[in-house]
């Protein structure tokens, strides 16, 4: 039999390039002109496809639990804005950060924990940098922030503030008090590095050093 039940948005994923959806918001209005919906109706229709669009779009770019960004809109922001900065000598700089030993909280106290914990350093993240930076879930427990206009000694003050601020903040699951650190590997632009993978992987060699000297630290590749 026909399931007859509409689809709940919220919970479908999507997989759709930004470029497509673009495409899609192209063609709206020729939908609607050639689509047999009473004049009276005109106006609601194309209220909720634009909503619909909008929807979709942004949940194309975030991340479903963190509500940040996604990687694929990584790749999109990592490329434009080293470009823009190669080409008018603006500071950049990356960071990747990393949870220590996410597995072992996973591992004791479960799934939704880590969730928790994902969600509210998430949050920390965000409250950290200014408005004009951009921050990413990279992977599982990996965070990617792009600060724009900005050199590495002043990536670097943000980045320690946020480091001692998680090891401090009071992480709490069901009663249960947790605690957490984060690495970080910091890079900024500078004329010798050529492409935006290559700024991006030397970030990400930081944070291996980060990590090999003893976690819960910031460590610059510059
Ligand atoms: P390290 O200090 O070296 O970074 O150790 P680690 O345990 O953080 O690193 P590892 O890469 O071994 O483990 C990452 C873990 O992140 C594995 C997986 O259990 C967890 N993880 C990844 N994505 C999610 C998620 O969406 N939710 C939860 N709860 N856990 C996740
Ligand atoms: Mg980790
Ligand atoms: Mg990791």
């Amino acid at each position: 039999m026909v399931d007859k039940k509409e689809p709940d948005i919220d919970n479908l994923s999507f997989d759709m390039p930004p470029e497509v959806l673009d495409e899609i918001q192209k063609n709206i209005e020729e939908i609607i002109t050639n689509f047999p919906v009473p004049e009276s109706n005109k106006l609601d229709v194309i209220r909720k496809i634009n909503f619909m669009y909008s929807h979709t779009k942004h949940l194309s770019v975030t991340d479903a639990l963190t509500g940040l960004y996604n990687r694929r809109n990584l790749d999109v922001h990592l490329e434009r804005e080293f470009l823009r900065a190669k080409r008018y000598k603006n500071d950049l700089s990356i960071a990747v950060i990393d949870i220590d030993f996410f597995k072992k909280v996973n591992d004791t106290y479960g799934h939704l924990c880590g969730d928790y914990v994902l969600k509210e350093v998430a949050y920390l993240i965000m409250e950290t940098f200014r408005k004009t930076d951009l921050v990413f879930r990279y992977g599982g427990e990996e965070f990617v922030a792009l600060l724009t206009e900005t050199p590495i000694e002043n990536a670097l003050i943000p980045l320690e503030r946020l480091r001692s601020r998680i090891e401090n903040y009071p992480f709490k699951y069901n009663d249960t008090p947790i605690k957490i650190t984060i690495s970080i590997g910091v890079n900024s632009c500078n004329d010798n590095i050529e492409n935006a993978s290559q700024f991006l992987d030397m970030a990400d060699k930081a944070l291996y050093s980060a990590k090999q000297s003893g976690r819960n630290r910031v460590i610059s590749a510059v």
